[in-house]
């Protein structure tokens, strides 16, 4: 299935009445289909489950208890969207936009009190000009079909900056950020974005933010996804990508081993030359019958083979990096490469092969970690081979742009972003308490290591409920950004229309 186009008859919706004014299903239906918006799906329909299910990334949220909507709307244009949201507005129901559905506390489909998503899925299309080198992208569209569309626009000359995995949405995405391969080269998604179109809790469209209201155009590029409207478009600047890139991935383990590799690591990484993006995946492992770490040294750079081993010959020859760890090819099979797909045609799939039940948590260090501090992250992870931490490079570009461009705050000073997960596949007998218990030790390990400002500081995009309401996690997640944001936001959205668990507030 690579994506749905449902239209299902009015007949088929159930006929929730509301005898006491709670929000109705069959009036929502009915209003719909007066406005002419047929593409759409009620709780009671054969297609629902599949249509919720088709975005949801973290099995966590398909569990029993969970709430689900009365009804998925599946726009196909902005006006059907403007009439959608009429309809759910005059119904008085609360709502949820939902673009890849990779939110990792599922904040795109799900919620306490009644509600409806508009799914944006099929609004996708993807308008390159290469020769501008511009892109209008709708809102529904995923990371792997854009990198392809703009590969192919361009004879694979152009790219663009955006996250890893091929599914990711573009709309959650820019909205809290972006970062990838190309973010030590050209900044996150969000600093590529030129234009947008919104659609306001009144339901007027918005055709230019960047000029009808820059406030609005600065709080979108970073300030989360969830408060600040329905973007049904963005236009973004796309960038010059080499012919050869090599991908690169090596494997080692061995505390030891990797306490003095990874403090290595963190003077390298960061201070590369920005055509180097050098990630880092540690894990527990069990080799044996013995507890012990494995670690993942992964990521690309701009040259060849060759001239990717006289660079780490140079700066990192303890990794001891062979031509048998690395892949030649040019961006977008670098791409397919990283994103662990089976090559660059497998891109445009639009829902991942394999999904998780996943709990996540993130950090920022701003001073390298001592080997006691490693060795002592390392005794926790060596305890369960259900988690890992992922460091990803800062610096370069990133550390250039100033932290209050946009809404996204995390630049200079820092040196990497990191990102700790608990993961686990069948739920039947699988302890989601225990496995989450230990990723919150894990954090809490991590504590007096890690950047303040004067909040611990994370990334929204790895949102976390964990971190509190709105006021406590926005300080957070947007540092010195935040009071801008909730300025806009009481200005722009008073009566919080727009919003879920950890929006940006209308006050602090
Ligand atoms: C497997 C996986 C890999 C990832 N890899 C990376 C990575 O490499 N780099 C990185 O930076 N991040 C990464 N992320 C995190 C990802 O960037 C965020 O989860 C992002 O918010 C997902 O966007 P989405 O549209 O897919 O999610 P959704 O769940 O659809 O949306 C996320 C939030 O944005 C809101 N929203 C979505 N669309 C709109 C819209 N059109 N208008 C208004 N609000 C909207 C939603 O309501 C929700 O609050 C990854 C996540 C996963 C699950």
């Amino acid at each position: 299935m690579k994506y749905l186009v449902i239209c299902i008859s009015t007949f088929l919706f159930c006929t929730f009445t509301s005898s006491n004014g709670a929000p109705s299903v069959s009036t929502l239906s009915a209003c719909l289909t007066k406005q002419g918006v047929r593409n759409f799906t009620a709780s009671q329909s054969t297609s629902f489950s599949a249509v919720l299910d088709f975005s949801v990334q973290n099995l966590r949220f398909t569990e029993a208890g969970v709430g689900h909507p009365a009804l998925i709307v599946l726009p196909t244009t902005t006006q059907e969207v403007q009439k959608a949201w009429t309809c759910i507005r005059q119904g008085g129901w609360a709502s949820r936009v939902r673009c890849g559905g990779h939110s990792y506390e599922g904040l795109s489909y799900t919620s306490s009190a009644p509600f409806v998503i508009i799914d944006l899925m099929n609004m996708h299309k993807i308008t390159v000009d290469a020769r501008g080198r511009t892109v209008w992208v709708e809102a529904g569209a995923r990371t792997g079909e854009l990198y392809s569309a703009v590969a192919a626009a361009s004879s694979n000359t152009l790219g663009l900056s955006a996250g890893t995995c091929a599914t990711i949405g573009m709309s959650g995405h820019i909205m809290g950020g972006g970062y990838g391969m190309l973010s030590r080269k050209y900044g996150v998604a969000a600093d590529s974005v030129l234009e947008a179109q919104v659609i306001t809790a009144n339901g007027t469209l918005i055709n230019r933010v960047s000029t009808a209201d820059p406030d609005l155009f600065w709080a979108l590029r970073g300030g989360g996804g969830g408060a600040w409207g329905i973007v049904t478009a963005w236009k973004l600047k796309l960038v010059s990508v080499p012919s050869t890139l090599t991908t690169f991935n090596v494997w080692r383990t061995g505390k030891q081993a990797l306490t003095d590799l990874v403090f290595k690591w963190q003077n390298v990484a960061p201070q590369a030359p920005p055509e180097l993006f050098l990630s880092l995946y540690m894990a527990g492992i069990n080799t044996g019958g013995s507890a012990d770490v494995g670690a993942s040294f992964y990521g690309q750079y701009w040259g060849s083979i060759e001239e990717t081993l006289a660079l780490f010959n140079k700066i990192y020859p303890e990794l001891a990096l062979t031509a048998s760890n690395c892949k030649q090819g040019n961006w977008i099979q670098a791409v397919a490469n990283i994103a662990g797909v089976s090559g660059p045609s497998a891109l445009v799939d639009r829902q991942q092969s394999s999904r998780n039940y996943f709990k996540a948590k993130s950090d920022y260090v701003s001073t390298p970690l001592t080997k006691v501090a490693l060795a002592g992250a390392f005794d926790v992870l060596m305890k369960n081979t259900k988690g890992w931490i992922i460091f990803e490079p800062y610096g370069g570009v990133m550390s250039q742009i100033s932290s209050s461009a946009i809404a996204f705050p995390h630049r200079a000073g820092r040196l990497f972003m990191v990102q700790y997960q608990a993961v686990w596949q069948d739920d039947t007998n699988s302890p989601d308490s225990e496995l989450i218990g230990w990723l919150r030790g894990l954090y809490s390990y991590m504590s007096p290591f890690v950047t303040y400002t004067p909040s611990r500081t994370t990334y929204v995009n790895y949102i976390d409920l964990d971190l509190g309401d709105s006021v406590t996690a926005g300080k957070s997640y947007f540092g010195s950004n935040f009071a801008r944001l909730v300025k806009i936001k009481a200005r722009f959205d008073p009566t919080n229309v727009f919003n879920q668990p950890q929006s940006v507030p209308v006050s602090m």
